[in-house]
């Protein structure tokens, strides 16, 4: 349950995994803005955050099926290189997007290259990770409405139009 609606939270953060290494850190960045209860961060996250009094930081710990799900060795798949653009000079850990049937867009990284064989991975990069994050909660406002009408957050740490 998001007990904060309709709320701009700016909070600072660094990610880390099980073993301790920092993922991705607002550290030496501009800090993260969300709009709250819009699933724009995952839930976990969000109600760790939006329970905490504005200048205290707290350890949250997100199990990686809470997080961005177990890691599913069904989405990796052997394709032909002649899938890609023919000029691509195709390494492991660029990112490509895929269409599926129903026209979504869907992210794939390339773990793999053996000659015309490309290993393909449909994961999410931090599928199968339990993930920690030491936040910082910075501020909290209402959004404007032409914030809500957008669907995301304007000014720092946000869109510029
Ligand atoms: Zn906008």
């Amino acid at each position: 349950m998001t007990l904060t609606q309709n709320k701009v939270v700016t909070f600072n953060y660094t990610l880390k995994d099980e073993e301790g290494n920092t993922l991705d850190s607002t550290v030496n960045a501009a800090p993260f803005s969300f709009l709250s209860g819009m699933g724009q961060i995952l839930p976990k996250l969000e109600e760790a955050i939006t329970g905490m009094l504005l200048g205290t930081r707290k350890n949250v710990k997100i199990s990686a099926a809470e997080a961005y799900g177990e890691y599913n060795e069904g989405a990796v798949q052997q394709v032909d290189r002649t899938n890609f653009p023919k000029d691509a000079d195709l390494q492991p850990g660029m990112q490509f997007m895929a269409n599926s049937p129903d026209g979504n867009q869907m992210p794939f990284i390339i773990s793999e290259v053996k000659d015309d064989n490309i290993k393909i991975d449909f994961n999410h990069p931090l599928a199968g990770k339990n993930l920690e994050f030491d936040v910082e909660l910075l501020d909290i406002r209402d959004a404007t409405s032409e914030e809500l009408a957008h669907g995301h957050v304007h000014g720092p740490g946000g869109h510029h139009h």
